[in-house]
């Protein structure tokens, strides 16, 4: 163990150089419970794989990216229109790994990648993507477009869109490779997609496209998915149709669409928004005319709950660097890990970690599921993803500010990941629809889809199915807070929408609660079944305490904080010990 004289003043105390999924016994827990044991067994050296590159090599490559954005070569040196787009080689180093080392994008749709003998099941995707994140957030936006661009085409493309393109957008070299992306928002239209104004008119068997779109990321992608309007359509979402646009023509040439100028964001730095101008651009439709907005909610859905799990992973770093710091560093002649405020603070955190990764990562399970097709993980799929959405991405923010802050003034400064993962995290709530219209989202799925009751209906099944005494005992402690809130959603069809909306956010994130407090038992009841230990009802009981109960919320985690080593290096923790956490009846 480090003592004061080992530590220089200016020691930045990361966890470069650790290997990130050894350093990370919970989400091994996690995927070993969810995925099947012949998965597991395959993904085990690739995960290993991905978390010594994401403490090492990708963590120094999404440094320099991130110092060195993108530029827009609108018009070559006669000139001539081009449009592209130069980027870092620490970018393309990075491109190399995602897309064609690992296949992240290619996975879902067919056999073969990584020697999986079937198309790589969500769990597994999610966790190799949660190890990337950790290091790079920025390509996982055009590593997620281009993944959801294929499956948006294997569902709803003709047979001959999908013989076009789905061997390209599957690719695993990047010489064959065809990336993808979306472009919905327009300049006066993001949430309310309705509004939008581009218009497709018919050329033939094709149709030109005109327009603007406002953001455009992976601008550069040769495949985008767009929402225009056929000349005589209706307005509103009806009257929209998705079309699928080449960048380049069969004969080489540039399709007629321009990049105006690229965003200067506050984080993705390293990857490119666009501004975008439609000039008459060729496409063709995907699926009927009438189903542009459906299809794109599809789309738009598996990237949510996407975005959510690289949410989580931006919290996970966090927590590891606080870690890194708060045992290396020393103030008041005391590790920063035995100051009882700072143990609070790492405490806070890592709940933050492990509920919003069980959540996640139930998410992509019940995707699984729910491809496979059954029905009822559908239904559940439907709220898992907004509740996963709205609330997780909220929670980054704070969690990685909260792990900045520990590192003192060093966490502000950009020679640590710390400024990158807070700029980052403010991005999830926002893109794919901001908070308040995922909430809206939340309260159609409870009205018009059911999807509330049969949330709850889960969760007691869920809790009724524990098997370890003491976990069922935490189980009868967060029954009542279940029941109080089934009555609000059962009454929320009745309400008029001006009464209805205001309480959507609280109604979503007591939701999450509620679906992360069960879900932390459920793993409690595993660990506690395969080693005896009751490290996993500590952490729940001690989630409960902060978000579910109403009682004071002085010295919250006292009980939970004297287990702060335990915790943290999964060693046994008693059932007493848990037990102790739990927070009296009410
Ligand atoms: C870095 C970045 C990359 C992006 N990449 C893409 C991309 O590749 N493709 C693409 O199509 N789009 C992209 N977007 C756009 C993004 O999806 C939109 O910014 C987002 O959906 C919000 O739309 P808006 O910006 O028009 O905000 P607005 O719709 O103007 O919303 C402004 C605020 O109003 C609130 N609001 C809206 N409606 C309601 C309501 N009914 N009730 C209460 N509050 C409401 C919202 O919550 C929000 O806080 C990107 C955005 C960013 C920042």
């Amino acid at each position: 163990m480090a003592t004061p004289g080992d530590i220089r003043a200016d020691d930045l105390l990361d966890a470069a150089g650790l290997n990130f999924f050894d350093a990370d016994p919970n989400l091994a827990f996690v995927v070993q419970r969810l995925a099947s044991p012949g998965d597991y067994a395959r993904a085990l050296p690739h995960l290993r794989a991905m978390g010594a590159l994401a403490g090492g090599e990708l963590d120094r490559l999404a440094r320099e990216a991130d110092r060195h954005p993108p530029v827009l070569r609108a018009c070559d040196d006669r000139g001539q229109r081009v449009d592209e787009v130069l980027y870092h080689p620490a970018y393309r180093a990075m491109e190399r790994i995602a897309f064609e080392q690992f296949g992240l994008a290619a996975m879902s749709h067919r056999p073969g990648v990584l020697g999986w003998p079937t198309p790589v099941p969500h769990v597994v995707k999610y966790a190799l993507a949660y190890f990337v994140v950790q290091a790079e957030f920025g390509l996982m936006c055009p590593v997620s477009l281009t993944d959801s661009t294929a499956r948006v085409i294997r569902l709803f493309g003709s047979a001959q869109q999908r013989a076009a393109y789905l061997p390209r957008l599957t690719a695993t070299r990047l010489d064959e490779l065809w990336q993808g992306a979306q472009f919905v928002t327009e300049r006066q239209s993001g949430s309310d997609v309705g509004a939008s104004e581009a218009l497709a008119q018919r050329d033939g068997d094709l149709w030109r496209v005109h327009g603007q779109k406002w953001f455009c990321s992976n601008v550069t992608a040769d495949v985008v998915l767009l929402l225009a309007r056929p000349e005589g359509a209706p307005p509103g979402t009806r009257g929209l149709a998705m079309f699928v646009m080449p960048k380049r023509l069969p004969d080489g040439a540039r399709n007629a669409y321009r990049v105006e100028r690229l965003k200067d964001k506050l984080g993705t730095r390293d990857m490119a928004t666009g501004e975008v101008v439609l000039d008459g651009a060729l496409a063709e439709p995907v699926g009927p005319l009438d189903a542009g907005f459906r299809q794109m909610a599809e789309m738009i859905n598996v990237s949510r709950l996407s975005n959510a799990m690289r949410s989580a992973a931006l919290m996970r770093r966090a927590l590891l660097e606080a870690l890194e710091c708060a045992r290396g560093r020393w103030a008041f002649g005391r590790r920063l890990f035995d100051l009882p405020l700072a143990r609070e603070n790492l405490l806070d955190l890592l709940l933050d970690v492990e509920g919003c990764t069980a959540l996640v990562f139930h998410g992509a399970a019940l995707l699984d599921r729910a491809d496979a097709g059954d029905v009822e993980a559908r239904r559940l799929v439907r709220i898992v993803t907004p509740l996963s959405k709205l609330y997780v991405t909220k929670r980054a923010r704070w969690t990685t500010a909260e792990a900045l802050e520990l590192r003192g003034g060093n966490g502000y400064i950009e020679d640590c990941v710390n400024p990158r993962l807070v700029r980052d995290s403010i991005l999830g709530s926002i893109w794919e629809g901001a908070t308040n219209v995922v909430a809206l989202d939340v309260g159609r799925a409870i009205v018009r889809n059911g999807a509330g009751a049969a949330l709850l209906d889960d969760l007691r099944v869920r809790l009724g199915r524990l098997c370890d005494e003491p976990t069922r005992q935490a189980a009868a402690w967060l029954r009542p807070h279940l029941e109080t809130t089934a009555p609000v959603v059962a009454g929320l069809p009745e309400q008029d929408p001006s009464a209805r909306e205001p309480i959507l956010v609280r109604l979503a994130e007591q939701l999450a609660h509620l679906t992360i407090a069960t879900l932390l038992l459920e793993e409690a009841d595993d660990l506690a079944g395969a080693s005896g230990s009751h490290r996993k009802l500590l952490v729940a009981a001690a989630y409960a305490r902060r978000w579910l109960w109403r009682g004071p919320r002085l010295a919250t985690h006292r009980a939970a904080q004297e287990w702060l080593e335990a915790l943290v290096d999964w060693r046994p923790i008693p059932a007493s010990a848990a037990l102790a956490v739990l927070p009296p009846e009410g």
